[in-house]
C-alpha cells in the first residue's frame, strides 16, 4: 500500500498517536507507531504533505 510504503521510508513520520501520547485508543495507536502510514502522520494534512507528493516523483 502506497501510504505505508512511503511512510516506512520517511524520516519525518510522526504518528498522531505519538503526538497525542496514546490518548485515544491504545491498540489503535500502537498500530500507527509500528506500522507507519502516511494517513496517520501529523504531517499528512489531507494529502498535502510535500514529502508524500514528491515521493513518487523523483
Ligand atoms: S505524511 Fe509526509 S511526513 Fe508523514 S510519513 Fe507521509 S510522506 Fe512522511
Amino acid at each position: 500500500m502506497k501510504y505505508r510504503r512511503i511512510a516506512s521510508g520517511c524520516t519525518e513520520y510522526c504518528s498522531v498517536a505519538q503526538v497525542q501520547n496514546f490518548g485515544i485508543s491504545f491498540l489503535n495507536n500502537l498500530e500507527t507507531i509500528y506500522h507507519p502510514d502516511c494517513r496517520f502522520c501529523v504531517n499528512w494534512n489531507d494529502g498535502q504533505c510535500s514529502i508524500f507528493e514528491g515521493a513518487d516523483n523523483p
